[in-house]
């Protein structure tokens, strides 16, 4: 490439970043990334009825948790801003007015009643709904007689008749449209804002896009915007439609069958860097089967030639699946935060451990976890005495002699100072070997004296994190209550 690419996000504030939306991002952050070229979010905010209070910020804050910085943007600056549409109103009038003169679009007065007639009609007649370019006839005494008795107007593209408008995607190859199935597009609405088509079209260009690069849904606009390009005399930029996000039963990626938010999944547990891990795969790969990437390694590898035309499924199991293996291939000091946060919501008093303490505990319980919270929920013995003992392992592993067993092994640990995993492991061999006992007969009810429960890490791992004192007690606890 020998210009530098220049690519951008351009969500609709709607209240939270969807899922899609960060696939969209992502893949536009990778290209720029791997391109050396620039990321660039701009706001598109020029649908007064979708309006919400706070989106532009939540947005914001969520796209920077995901780590997917960019270059120019509404609270970063730039060449080419302000980034909010809603700041550029009058660059969009003046581009509508630049089509009136080159009769590219028109003035449309017609009221609301007649066009829901003329729906109404052609409903009836079974023809395409399609304003009929009344307008378009209209003197430009007519036209300046409305303009001054302040009648309420839009400005309509002028679609022409008949003509096949070509779009080569990167993703899709050459896609083919009739104009005849296009209506005259209102590009400045009555309230004065434009729609999102000439807005879109007039930012991308003036903020020099090269590549746009979204979803498959906007491909059926893309033709309005190819007739905006060549009436302006503009370069088109080079189209790349993603494919589109499924459910697992290949309907639509929808609210109602999971969470589409991305403050949900973050809200849930899932760590950005197994989310975005996931993200990058709907609907990309290197062509392997390599699954597990970290952020660098995805900006190396990417291309748009290697993103699939086909559907990508949503599949949780995967995200899960990711989510585990992310988890295992971290610092057990970087989950920390993660942990601590898990705590302030449960019932443990987060400030009442040692970084240092749950750091031990993170590393016992890596690889069984599929979320930090788990960590808590599989292993509540780390946080708490032990109220209840597992009914099924008592039966199993607990018999009329284990007190005595249990009391010898106590001792032993007494004896000991200061005990890594091996000193605990070393006296309970001792143990074993004056008693003449096989290692399960102590093992598995040490197990259940000290968790309470019949499986979890190494029971020498939770010796040693608990430590002596806490162990002894434990035990000695479990005899009064089990025998
Ligand atoms: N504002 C559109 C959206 O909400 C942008 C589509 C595009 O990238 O052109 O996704």
């Amino acid at each position: 490439m020998n210009i530098t690419p220049r690519v951008r996000f351009a969500p609709s504030p709607t209240g939270y970043l969807h899922v899609g939306g960060l696939r969209t991002a992502l893949f536009n952050f990778l290209f720029a990334r791997h391109h050396d070229g620039k990321f660039i979010l701009r706001i598109e905010d020029t649908d007064r009825n979708r309006f919400v209070d706070g989106a532009v910020e939540n947005l914001i804050s969520t796209l920077h948790w995901t780590g997917l910085d960019y270059d120019e943007g509404p609270d970063k600056g730039g060449d080419y801003g302000p980034y909010i549409q809603s700041k550029r109103l009058d660059i969009y009038r003046t581009h509508a007015q630049e089509l009136i003169k080159k009769d590219k679009a028109y003035y449309c007065f017609c009221s609301p009643e007649r066009l829901s007639m003329l729906r109404q009609e052609q409903k009836h007649t079974k023809d395409q709904a399609k304003y009929d370019k009344f307008c378009l006839n209209l003197t430009p005494e007519e036209i300046q007689k409305n303009l001054s008795a302040l009648k309420p107007y839009v400005i309509r593209l002028n679609v022409p008749q008949n003509q096949i408008i070509e779009i080569d995607d990167v993703i899709r190859g050459r896609v083919e449209f009739n104009s005849e199935t296009l209506d005259d597009q209102v590009l400045i609405k009555s309230d004065g804002y434009p729609t999102y088509h000439l807005a879109n079209v007039v930012d991308d260009h003036l903020m020099k896009i090269t590549h746009v690069i979204r979803g498959e849904e906007w491909l059926s606009s893309t033709p309005k915007h190819i007739l905006l390009y060549d009436f302006f005399g503009w370069n088109r930029p080079v189209f790349a439609h993603l494919p589109l996000l499924l459910n697992p039963d290949r309907s639509k990626l929808s609210k109602r069958q999971g969470d589409v938010a991305v403050e949900d999944y973050r809200a849930k547990g899932y760590l950005k860097e197994a989310l975005i891990n996931f993200v990058a795969l709907l609907g990309w790969n290197a062509g392997d089967d390599k699954e597990f990437y970290y952020m660098n390694e995805l900006i190396e590898k990417f291309s748009l030639a290697s993103v699939n035309k086909a559907g990508a499924i949503f599949n949780t199991e995967k995200l899960n699946w990711l989510n585990a293996e992310h988890i295992r291939n971290k610092n057990s000091v970087e989950l920390l935060p993660e942990l601590r946060s898990a705590l302030k919501n449960s019932v443990y008093d987060e400030s009442f451990f040692s970084d240092e303490y749950l750091t031990k505990v993170i590393d016992s319980m890596k690889e069984r976890i599929t979320f930090v919270s788990e960590v808590i929920t599989k292993s509540p013995y780390f946080f708490a005495e032990i109220e209840n003992y597992d009914p099924d392992v008592i039966k199993k592993r607990w018999t009329v002699e284990t007190p005595v067993y249990l009391s010898k092994l106590s001792e032993e640990f007494s004896l000991l100072n200061n005990p890594g995993k091996e000193d605990f492991e070393n006296a309970l061999k001792k143990t074993t070997e004056n008693l003449n006992l096989g290692i399960g007969k102590l093992i598995h009810p040490l197990r259940l004296a000290v968790s309470g429960m019949g499986a979890g890490p190494g029971v020498y791992d939770i010796l040693f994190i608990i430590g002596k004192e806490k162990t002894i007690d434990r035990i000695k606890k479990a005899i009064e209550k089990l025998s």
